[in-house]
């Protein structure tokens, strides 16, 4: 039996036409940056439910969920249309591994992302921990469009807050704009592109944390691999750690 608080939607942020950020208020709950929670929503006698990661940081009054619609899907639409005043269920606990406990010590972090699986990045940035333990934190993010590339100004902020820690590079993969890089981030990997444009080396020393899509995820851990970077697992720390959407 799932266990579930109430919780209340407060805005219903459109970033653009297929992205959105659901802030909602509940009563408070224990999580750490980078995990998830389960959102549902009632269907007839049945709960529709799926896994959203918390954008927002363990404390925050408000909850933060990145959300993309999947036009095709069963929740994502239905929550897309969610209006301040809404009710929308939250599973208990929130879980998940994507955590920068789990992640070893390095020079470097490289929190890799695609579409909404920045989410749990924000929520990382949201906290002391990066900025305490990585000299250098590069926060890549690859989408379709510009109007996807959530949280620039927020960015922008912590960039002046930590001047030469926070390095930024939206990919964007079917416009040119300027500033952005426009091939797949594993091919931007293997070519030396990204390390070029953020001017930081990936090595041995570097931690890697991956979230979005899958195939994105299987390619760049292969990529990584070839260039001596491995899986971490608690069993055998290593410097690739991962959350696949789907
Ligand atoms: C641990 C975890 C955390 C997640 N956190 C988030 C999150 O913070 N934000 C978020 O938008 N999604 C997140 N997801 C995906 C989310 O759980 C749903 O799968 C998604 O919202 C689609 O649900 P749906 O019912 O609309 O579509 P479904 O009817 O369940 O269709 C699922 C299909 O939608 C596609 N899809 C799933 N997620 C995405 C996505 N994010 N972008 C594009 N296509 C997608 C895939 O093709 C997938 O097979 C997470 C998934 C996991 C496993």
């Amino acid at each position: 039996m799932v266990q579930w608080i109430s919780g209340k939607v407060v805005e219903n942020y459109r970033w653009s036409e297929s992205v959105f950020s659901l802030r909602v208020i509940a009563e408070p709950f224990h999580f750490k940056a980078g995990q998830f929670v389960r959102l549902g929503l009632t269907d007839g006698t049945e709960q529709l439910l799926r896994a959203y990661s918390l954008a927002s940081a363990p404390g925050d009054t408000v909850l933060d969920f990145i959300i993309a619609k999947v036009n095709a899907g069963e929740l994502s639409p239905r929550l897309a249309k969610l209006q301040p005043g809404d009710a929308v269920n939250i599973t208990q606990p929130a879980s998940g591994f994507f955590t920068l406990d789990e992640v070893p010590d390095g020079d470097n972090l490289w929190m890799l992302a695609t579409g909404t699986g920045i989410g749990p990045f924000i929520s990382m940035l949201r906290t002391d921990k990066p900025w305490q333990r990585f000299q250098r934190i590069n926060l890549v993010h690859g989408v379709r469009h510009a109007a996807d590339l959530v949280y620039q100004q927020q960015i922008q902020q912590w960039q002046q807050q930590h001047p030469g820690q926070l390095g930024y590079q939206p990919v964007i993969t079917r416009e040119t704009i300027p500033g952005s890089l426009q091939r797949r981030i594993p091919q931007l990997i293997a070519d030396g592109q990204l390390e070029t444009a953020l001017d930081c080396h990936l090595s041995d020393c570097s931690q890697v944390m991956l979230c979005g899509n899958p195939d994105m995820i299987a390619e760049s851990r292969t990529v990584l691999a070839s260039r001596g970077l491995a899986k971490n697992t608690r069993r055998k720390p290593g410097n690739v750690t991962a959350e696949n959407y789907w």
